[in-house]
């Protein structure tokens, strides 16, 4: 199976291109989905995040506090280090127990900080989401309900938009109206789907 990894800034619209493959019948394997549910109450993540960081970080209902947390780890090294190394590890065996269980001829598997990572995720091809500064701020705030500055704060915090794109083989440009990404995604559809068909007949059989 061809995998395809996608990845994006904050905003750049990797949900709604996910979303388009998705709806296109494609398999999704996403990083951000599988880091939810491997801190839902209960599950033994959890139990460790309390365990390095206090009870402050789960609500009333036993729910992880989201914010919380980021407050925490997102202007100290060390917190975020020990966070990562709680979570990064199961969601990247869940990431390679979904795909384990795929049998489509490709599939998309949804790494945000896919350009920030330092594992080797088993991918064939890359595609970045890309779209200008300014609208990434503009999309971004608006779907957070947050600032223009703290947004910023979280883009200067993530991988460079050229550290990025180094590590594509497809870039769609996302600067235009959601009927145009779709019609992007549609082609890249076509192009993976032939690719795939390729890298099928020429996998090896045993
Ligand atoms: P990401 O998953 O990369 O963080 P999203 O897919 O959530 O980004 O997109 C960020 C915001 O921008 C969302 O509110 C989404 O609906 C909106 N959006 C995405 N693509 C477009 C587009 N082409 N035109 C207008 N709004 C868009």
């Amino acid at each position: 199976m061809l995998k395809v990894g996608l990845t994006g800034g904050i905003g750049s619209g990797k949900s709604t291109a996910a979303q388009r493959f998705e709806e296109l019948g494609v398999p999704i394997v996403d990083a951000d989905v599988i880091a939810r549910n491997v801190v839902e109450s209960g599950k033994p993540a959890l139990e460790e995040v309390i365990a390095a960081f206090g009870e402050k970080v789960v609500s009333s209902d036993g729910e992880l506090d989201r914010t919380e947390l980021r407050k925490i780890v997102f202007e100290n090294k060390e917190h975020k280090a020990l966070l990562e190394s709680i979570l990064h590890p199961r969601i990247y065996d869940e990431i390679l127990r979904q795909l384990d269980h795929l049998s489509t001829p490709y599939c998309i598997v949804v790494i945000p900080l896919l350009a920030e990572s330092k594992r080797i995720y088993p991918l064939d091809r890359v595609l970045v989401i890309d779209l200008p500064h300014a609208l990434q701020l503009e999309r971004t705030s608006a779907r957070d309900q947050q600032s223009e500055e703290k947004i910023d704060k979280i883009i200067q915090s993530q991988s460079s938009r050229e550290k990025r794109l180094s590590l594509a083989d497809d870039i769609v440009e996302n600067s235009g109206t959601v009927e145009l990404l779709y019609e992007r995604i549609d082609l890249l559809h076509q192009k993976y789907t032939e690719l795939a068909h390729q890298f099928e007949s020429t996998a090896p059989k045993c």
